[in-house]
């Protein structure tokens, strides 16, 4: 087998991308979108460094954007093969990809609204059009069971306890094996299996998102949210918390039902204020033999995570609006997780200048984005145009990553227990670097860093 490096290499950690050949056919891993400032996402709109038509199959390894972005691209220009996805992920692919060229056909029509003379209109990366082909290609698949893919190639998924659904490629040909981790989650994250490599391989590629650190200690951020709630339950204030639709938002619930009583919920309304979200937790539902043991007592002796008694999800524009007129102690949970956009920057126009309001971030907030200047304690911040005082009080938690930390990577590698040598693809070469380090000191594995066009041999 052949692996060439095209995206998520040479320090990206976006656009996962890999080029697999083998049996005389020809597989992408994952087909992610570039993300970033605009230079970044400029790049999306290169030709691919092969030609779309060539490629046998796509095997996908989890639903977010920067690995599955690019494909109703791939489509458009030209692709017409089976898209391999685990049966979750094949249910949350809709989703997200509808709403990225939702995202995609609105920057163009605003972008080409304000058109000067002389310039060109904007073409939007993709459209919902492109999206429906694209889904139309889709094969769902189970995790665990081997998968035969042609010509003596064989695939089977790992549970990678990243998002719901997110799973480990391991290929087969020629008495070789071939791992891509895809994204890893930390051990217990909650409603999640915990990530479960195969005990051998040939070569590895490893993401290192989180290669150089170590997360806070989950306990503590529990903790915390206890006292936020505490206070905001006093003094009648609103708790706000910027989340991303698929995986946070199901896992607060999910903690917010464990631990109702220790909260003392039943003071709160409670509002999921994100139609994505309310569409991922549809999707949890239906996949609910996908949830790890504690997940099911959860379920079982607890209120249900998804319709505890005072929960509302919030479909419509009316509903959102509505939570504005509710009086009393509340938790808000609305997208966007960095609060760039969305429905959360209504709620934080109108809540940021009391006192009495408590912000929680619960996730990586971006340079540049409303969510970073609250953490880095700005007293003013601009919503729609509009100049908001910063009367409310901003936490940081820390502990809720969906992404392993060094530990959890190295921990990972150690159950393959034939120590093969590693690639490290989806992280700054920081990340990297320390990564490679590690796994050398602890179990003298071969390391080397993938940069894009190199090519290894299995
Ligand atoms: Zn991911």
């Amino acid at each position: 087998m052949q692996i060439q490096f095209s995206g998520g290499a040479g320090g990206d950690v976006t656009g996962s991308l890999h080029i697999v050949e083998a049996g005389g056919r020809r597989f992408l891993l994952d087909c992610g979108m570039i993300q970033g400032d605009a230079n970044a996402e400029r790049r999306n709109l290169l030709p691919f460094d092969f030609d779309p038509e060539s490629m046998d199959a796509v095997l996908i390894s989890h639903a977010h954007i920067d690995h599955i972005g690019r494909l109703p691209l791939l489509v458009k220009r030209g692709y017409r093969g089976p898209i391999y996805a685990q049966r979750a992920t094949a249910d949350l692919m809709p989703i997200m990809l509808l709403d990225a060229a939702g995202i995609q056909e609105g920057d163009a029509e605003r972008f080409n609204r304000r058109l000067r003379s002389g310039q060109q209109p904007m073409e939007p990366l993709y459209t919902r059009r492109d999206v429906e082909q694209c889904l139309s290609l889709i094969q769902a698949c189970e995790d665990q069971t081997d998968i035969d893919l042609g010509e003596g190639v064989v695939m089977h998924l790992h549970e990678a306890g990243h998002i719901l659904g997110a799973c480990s490629i391991e290929l087969r040909h020629g008495g070789k094996t071939l791992l891509f981790s895809g994204d890893l989650g930390p051990r217990n994250t909650p409603i999640l299996r915990d990530p479960a490599p195969p005990t051998s391989a040939d070569l590895v590629l490893l993401e290192s998102t989180y290669g150089d650190r170590l997360h806070r200690d989950k306990a503590m951020t529990i903790s915390e949210m206890g006292e936020i709630l505490d206070t905001a339950a006093r003094t009648g204030g609103k708790v706000i918390i910027p989340a991303f639709a698929v995986g946070r938002t199901q896992e607060l619930l999910y903690w917010m039902a464990q631990y109702y009583e220790e909260w003392n919920l039943r003071m709160f309304r409670i509002f999921i204020d994100s139609p994505m979200a309310i569409k991922v937790i549809d999707v949890y539902e239906r996949n609910k033999d996908l949830f790890d043991e504690h997940a099911r007592e959860v379920w079982q002796k607890k209120p249900n995570p998804f319709s505890m008694p005072n929960l509302t999800l919030s479909e419509s524009v009316e509903d959102s609006q509505a939570i504005n007129e509710v009086r009393g102690p509340a938790i808000i949970i609305a997208g966007s997780g960095m609060a760039n956009a969305g429905r959360v920057l209504h709620h934080l126009r109108h809540h940021l200048p009391n006192p009495t309001t408590q912000v929680c971030i619960v996730g990586y907030q971006g340079y540049g984005t409303l969510g970073r200047r609250l953490v880095d304690g700005a007293k003013t911040v601009r919503i729609h145009g509009r100049d908001v005082p910063v009367k409310a009080t901003v936490h940081t938690l820390g502990g809720l990553s969906a992404h392993a930390d060094q530990k959890g990577l190295t921990d990972w590698y150690g159950e393959i227990k034939n120590r093969p040598p590693v690639v490290l693809v989806h992280g700054e070469d920081k990340a990297r670097e320390a990564m490679a380090a590690k796994l050398a000191e602890l179990y003298g594995a071969d390391v080397d860093l993938a940069m894009p066009g190199e090519t290894r041999t299995v």
